[in-house]
C-alpha cells in the first residue's frame, strides 16, 4: 500500500484558521491584541529567517509580533534583564528566545528565566518537568508539532515501539517524554548508541532528530513503520533518506512541509492558549 504523506503544511493551515477564530474572540472580549515577543541575539541568518517566519505567522492569526533584536556581544545579565521586562509586560502573552544564542550567554539560565505562564516555546526546565509528569504546561514547539501530527492523523502510539534518534533538550528528550506519555515504548538513541541500525529496525515509529542530512538508511527501516523526520538541513533535506525509506513506511512526514510548519503552528497555538488564560 502507498504510504500516507503526513502533510504538516496543510495541517498547519487548518490550525491557523482555528486560531484566527480564537484570536478574534479574545479581541472582541478584551479589546486587546495579544503579543508574542521574540528575542534574537546576533544575526545568525537561519535564526533571522525563523524569527521572521514566526512574526509572519503571528500576523496571519491576528496577533502582534514584537521583535527584540540584541547585539551579538549581549551578556547573560543583559538578556536576563530583557526577559524580566517582557515577563512583567501584561500585553506580552508569549516569549520566545531564539536558539542558539552566542557562546558567552548562559542559554539554559535565560530559557529558565522566561516565566512558565509565557513560556510558549516550552524551553523552561520547569515546563519540561511538568510536561514529563503529564501536568499542564507549555510543550517544546517541535515535539508538540510532532505529537499533533500523530494525533490528527490518528497514528496509534499505545504499546508501539517508538525510537527517537537524538536527545537534545529542545527536541529528542521532550518528544521522547511525550511519546512515553502517549503510552509508546520509547527508546532514545544518541551519538554513543551501539547497534543503532538494529534498534531502529525494531521501531514502529521512528523520530529522527539528529542534524545529519539523510542519516537514517532504508536498510534500518521495518516495513510499515511511521517515519517522522524532524531534521532540516541545508538543501531542504531532512535526517532520513526519505527517497529510499518512505516507500517502506506506512506514513511519513515530508521535508520540507512536514514537522517544520507544525513547529510554528504549535508556537502560535500555545500563545493563543496563554492569551485566553489572560483575557478570557
Ligand atoms: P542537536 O542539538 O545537535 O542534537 C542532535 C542529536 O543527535 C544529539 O542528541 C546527538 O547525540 C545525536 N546524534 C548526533 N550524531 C549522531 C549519530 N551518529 N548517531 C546517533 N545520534 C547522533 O540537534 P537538534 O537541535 O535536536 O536538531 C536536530 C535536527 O532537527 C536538525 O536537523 C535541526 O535542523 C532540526 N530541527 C528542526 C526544527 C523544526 O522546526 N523543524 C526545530 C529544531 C531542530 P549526543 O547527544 O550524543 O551528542
Amino acid at each position: 500500500m502507498k504510504p500516507i504523506i503526513l502533510d504538516g503544511k496543510a495541517l498547519s493551515l487548518t490550525i491557523e484558521e482555528e486560531l484566527k477564530e480564537r484570536v478574534l474572540k479574545i479581541k472582541e472580549k478584551s479589546g486587546i491584541t495579544p503579543i508574542l515577543a521574540t528575542i534574537i541575539v546576533g544575526d545568525n541568518p537561519a535564526s533571522v529567517t525563523y524569527v521572521r517566519m514566526k512574526g509572519n505567522a503571528c500576523k496571519r492569526v491576528g496577533m502582534e509580533p514584537l521583535k527584540v533584536e540584541l547585539p551579538e556581544e549581549t551578556t547573560t545579565e543583559e538578556l536576563l534583564a530583557v526577559i524580566d521586562k517582557l515577563n512583567a509586560d501584561d500585553r506580552v502573552c508569549g516569549i520566545l528566545l531564539q536558539h542558539p544564542v552566542p557562546r558567552q550567554i548562559d542559554e539554559r539560565e535565560c530559557f529558565n528565566r522566561v516565566s512558565m505562564e509565557k513560556d510558549v516555546d516550552g524551553t523552561n526546565i520547569s515546563s519540561f518537568g511538568a510536561t514529563t509528569m503529564g501536568q499542564d504546561a507549555y510543550k517544546c514547539a517541535t515535539p508538540a508539532g510532532i505529537m499533533e501530527i500523530i494525533r490528527r492523523y490518528n497514528i496509534e502510539t499505545v504499546g508501539k515501539h517508538a525510537v527517537v534518534i537524538g536527545r537534545s533538550p529542545i527536541l529528542g528528550k521532550p518528544v521522547a517524554m511525550l511519546l512515553l506519555n502517549a503510552h509508546a515504548t520509547v527508546t532514545i538513541c544518541h551519538s554513543r548508541t551501539q547497534n543503532l541500525a538494529d534498534i531502529v529496525k525494531q521501531a514502529d515509529i521512528v523520530v529522527a532528530a539528529v542534524g545529519i542530512p539523510r542519516f537514517v538508511q532504508a536498510s534500518w527501516i521495518k516495513k510499515g513503520a511511521v517515519l517522522i523526520d524532524a531534521g532540516y538541513n541545508e538543501g531542504n533535506v531532512g535526517d532520513i533518506d526519505l527517497e529510499n525509506c518512505a516507500p517502506l513506511s506506512s506514513a511519513y512526514t515530508p521535508v520540507p512541509g512536514g514537522v517544520g510548519p507544525m513547529t510554528i503552528a504549535m508556537l502560535m497555538s500555545q500563545t493563543v492558549d496563554s492569551a485566553e488564560k489572560t483575557y478570557m
